[in-house]
């Protein structure tokens, strides 16, 4: 069995793990959206972070919609409701404020599955200064909270130590990133996405056992035969089963997701935490330095500055915005992107469901347009 396939199946066997760790007496805290929260604050209260991306089809669509309206976002729609469907493997809940549907979903929490709600406030701005000891302050408190569960203190030492294990995440991260940036790639953007979904739903131990050997094994392969064309995915968090539009590009009409804007991949773990000072003030700048655009942090400007270096590093053909109904963070940047990009951009809103025949027409027909454009360029080059 391969590196890959190898995390894959830990990834599909997360949920026992944890199930067993809860029968040993240990916390489990699920979460929804990194970096708030940062997992390194949990696991050094001594619990297992483990990430919510559940999705159970049309049926939990139905339950999240009963329990939070239809003009809620088919993400949240979907991980409230296959949690009632299906209890997930946790013992409690924490969430950073980052989106006002979120919040509204992360209050619902308590009600529909009877389990405790731990929230992190996030500064609503970055443009007021001094927002750094405020949010290391929110931090503090929310691992005491945690530990008060656990019996464990976050102190200095276990937090440092956590924050070294998440940069070495981050570093095996960033190495396959570049990998797929490769032209042509080495490793295909379904394949980062799952990787990526790996270390999320695995302690960071748990995760760097299984990715030993991963790179190596990656920059072995054979680079693609042909030069596909180069997809930039820019959009909301993907929930387990909604890889649609990913296959449809990838599998269907052979294309490459050379890069992505989504927390479901390379904003999924950002750039590294600082080793050498206080820990929660380093998570703190880390937080704040990251582009959500998922969070009140207005103005956007960090998000269309990570947009144009995504622009950069991955020279794509053009850009796949995938967005969902009632999903206003991102929905409103779409004209903005659309804006700022010099290839082409498609705009879609896909529901959490799934992606429909039109949106496969409209995909393909993109793709074969941007295909036509670099022939047409080649030949003029000859
Ligand atoms: S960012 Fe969009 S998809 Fe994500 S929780 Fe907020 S509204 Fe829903």
């Amino acid at each position: 069995m391969s590196a890959l396939e190898r995390l894959r199946e830990a990834q599909a066997l997360a949920a026992e793990g944890r199930r067993r760790d809860i029968a040993d007496g240990r916390e489990v805290v699920g979460t929804f959206s990194p970096p708030v929260p940062p997992p390194e604050l949990i696991e050094a209260a001594g619990a297992t972070p483990y990430r919510l991306l559940e999705n159970r089809g049309p049926d939990a669509d139905l339950r999240g919609m009963g329990a939070l309206g239809r003009d809620t976002c088919s993400f949240c729609r979907s991980v409230l409701g296959s949690a009632i469907l299906d209890p997930p493997p946790i013992t409690c809940i924490a969430s950073g404020t980052v989106c006002d549907r979120l919040r509204h979903m992360t209050d619902a929490w308590p009600a529909a599955t009877g389990l405790p709600l731990y929230t992190v406030a996030v500064p609503r701005t970055r443009e007021v200064p001094g927002q750094v000891p405020v949010l290391a302050e929110e931090f503090r408190l929310f691992a005491s909270e945690i530990s008060s569960r656990t019996g464990t203190p976050v102190t200095k030492t276990r937090l440092t130590e956590a924050i070294k294990r998440g940069n070495r995440c981050r570093e095996v991260l960033t190495a396959l990133d570049e990998l797929r940036r490769e032209s042509p790639p080495r490793l295909s953007g379904g394949e980062f996405l799952d990787v990526v979904r790996a270390s999320h739903a695995l302690s960071t131990s748990e995760f760097l056992e299984l990715a030993d050997g991963l790179i190596a094994k990656i920059r072995s392969r054979e680079p693609m035969k042909r030069r596909p064309v180069r997809i930039l995915l820019v959009g909301p968090t993907l929930t387990d089963g909604d890889r649609d539009v990913v296959r449809m590009a990838e599998v269907d009409c052979g294309a490459a997701i050379v890069g992505d804007l989504t927390d479901s991949g390379s904003l999924g773990y950002g750039e590294p935490v600082s080793e050498d000072r206080d820990p929660f003030t380093a998570l703190a700048e880390q937080v704040l330095a990251h582009p959500i655009l998922t969070a009140p942090l207005k103005p956007s400007t960090a998000f269309r500055d990570a947009f144009r270096r995504a622009l950069q590093d991955g020279r794509p053909d053009g850009v796949v915005y995938r967005g969902v109904p009632f999903c206003r963070p991102f929905n409103s940047e779409a004209v903005p992107l659309r804006e700022l990009s010099p290839v082409p951009f498609l705009d879609l809103r896909v529901e959490a469901t799934g992606a429909s025949g039109q949106v496969r027409t409209r995909l393909g027909a993109f793709l074969e347009a941007i295909e036509a454009r670099l022939h047409f360029a080649r030949e003029n080059t000859r």
